[in-house]
C-alpha cells in the first residue's frame, strides 16, 4: 500500500513511520501545519523534519504554507473546539494531495499523541475520507508514543514544547507561571 502520511512534527513520526515500514507500507510524508505558530517555531519543526526525512530515506511531500492569519480567524470562531476545525484543516488537504498523487490512502502522526482528541481524529478522517473518496489508514500508534519520544530525544530531534498554535502556547506556559 501506498500511504501519504500527514506528519505533524518529527518526533511524532519517529515511531509511526518505524510501525508502518514494518508492515511493508510504502510512506511518503506529507508536510502541513498551518496551525504551528509562531513563524520561527514552524520552521524550527519543519527543518527537523526535513533532515530526519533524508536520514530515514522518506520520500517527502512539502505544503508549506505557514497561516497565521487563516488559522486564528477559523480559531478565533470557537476557540473551545479550535482542534476539531485543526484537524479537519490538515486531514483534508492531505486527503485532497493523497487522491490527486495516487496514493491509496493517507493517515496522520497525530494518531500517535496521548494528548490528541483520538477518538474525533478518527472520526474526522473517516469522514473526510468519504467526502474526499480515498481510504483514511486508521491505526492506534498511541502504545508507541513513549518509545518514539525517547528515540526523538535519543537522536536527537528538536522537540517542541507545544502543540502548536498560539493558543496552545499561552495554555502552556500560562498555566506553568501560575
Ligand atoms: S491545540 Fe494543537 S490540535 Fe488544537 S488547535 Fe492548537 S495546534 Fe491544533
Amino acid at each position: 500500500m501506498k500511504l501519504l502520511l500527514h506528519i505533524c512534527c518529527a518526533p511524532c513520526s519517529v515511531m509511526a513511520i518505524q510501525v508502518l515500514r514494518a508492515q511493508a507500507i510504502e510512506v511518503t510524508g506529507y508536510w502541513y501545519n498551518p496551525n504551528i505558530h509562531p513563524y520561527t517555531e514552524y520552521q524550527n519543526r519543519l527543518n527537523a523534519l526535513k533532515e530526519y526525512s533524508k536520514s530515514i530515506e522518506l520520500p517527502l511531500l512539502i505544503n508549506d504554507f505557514y497561516g497565521l492569519k487563516m488559522f486564528t480567524k477559523m480559531a478565533l470562531e470557537d476557540l473551545e473546539n479550535r482542534c476539531l476545525g485543526c484537524y479537519e484543516l490538515r486531514l483534508k488537504e492531505t486527503a485532497i494531495k493523497a487522491k490527486e498523487a495516487g496514493f491509496d490512502a493517507f493517515s496522520t502522526t497525530l494518531l500517535i499523541s496521548p494528548y490528541q482528541k483520538h477518538e474525533q481524529l478518527k472520526i474526522t478522517g473517516e469522514r473526510i475520507s468519504n467526502m474526499i473518496g480515498i481510504p483514511f489508514y486508521y491505526e492506534d500508534f498511541r502504545p508507541y508514543f513513549r518509545e518514539g519520544q525517547a528515540k526523538a530525544r535519543a537522536l536527537p530531534l528538536y522537540m517542541q514544547k507545544y502543540c502548536g498554535c498560539i493558543f496552545s502556547e499561552e495554555e502552556r506556559y500560562l498555566v506553568k507561571n501560575k
